[in-house]
């Protein structure tokens, strides 16, 4: 299967169609960008490990009953996946207080959540992606109540699969980003990736932060922390 026309080129991916109209090749980029694309960079190898990463990760979903996009991965960066409408959402699952929940509620990092906390941020980059709740996404029509029921509760069992499996790595899953599409048939399905630059991956023996943070915060060894949770996941 080769590459047609390029159909959406994002900050750390291009899409392209293919011969089937069905399939589509993600491309990963080593390009990185932060805070709504105000912090530019490149992390070398990135596109690689994060292609590796996502797929394995979503094999380990599909495993357990989650339906995903991907079909097969076809060389270092690009993979064949599903054609989806994506739902304009990004669904934020959070077990450990972080990153914006930490600034907007005053937790300090670190803090464990009573329970899991489940946030919708509207993908609109023009409005930097705003915090929206159920009242808003009806509103918008950004998915109906069926289609949220079925995101938040597979963004759950995401979470409980990806935490356990995360554990016998030593890496603790703190909160993580994923997005769904919509097939053909109406379906939603767990699309775009699960990788270091969407979740925070904490080594849970040394505390040491095992993703995009690195970058984001200037912390060095960017690269070697995206290789170091690729190796824990290959068993190495
Ligand atoms: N996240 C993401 N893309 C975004 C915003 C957040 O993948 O556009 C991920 C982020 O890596 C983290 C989780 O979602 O694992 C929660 O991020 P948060 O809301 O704390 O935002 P941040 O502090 O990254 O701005």
């Amino acid at each position: 299967m080769g590459k047609k026309g390029l159909l959406y080129e994002g900050k750390a991916k291009k899409v392209y169609e293919t011969e089937d109209q069905d399939q589509l090749i993600v491309s990963y980029k080593d390009d990185a960008t932060a805070f709504n694309g105000l912090k530019k960079g490149a992390i070398e190898g990135k596109g690689k490990i994060n292609n590796r990463i996502s797929n394995h990760l979503m094999k380990k979903l599909e495993d357990k009953g989650i339906k995903t996009h991907l079909i097969e991965e076809i060389n270092d960066t690009d993979t064949i996946v599903r054609r989806v409408c994506i739902v304009p959402l990004e669904v934020i699952v959070r077990n450990i207080a972080a990153g914006s929940l930490s600034k907007r509620l005053g937790l300090s990092e670190g803090t464990k959540l009573k329970k899991t906390v489940l946030e919708y941020c509207y993908k609109n980059d023009e409005l930097g992606d705003p915090l929206v709740n159920e009242y808003h996404i009806d509103t918008l029509e950004l998915a109906t109540a069926k289609e949220l029921g079925q995101i938040s509760s597979m963004a759950l069992q995401i979470n409980q699969i990806l935490t356990a499996f995360l554990q016998e790595v030593h890496i603790e899953l703190i909160d993580f980003k994923v997005e769904f599409g919509r097939t053909a048939a109406g379906d939603i399905i767990l699309a775009d990736e699960i990788s270091p630059d969407t979740c925070r991956f904490w080594d849970s023996r040394t505390g040491e932060k095992l993703d995009k943070d690195r970058f984001r915060r200037d912390l060095g060894g960017v690269e070697d922390a995206y290789e170091e949770v690729l190796r824990r996941l290959m068993g190495e």
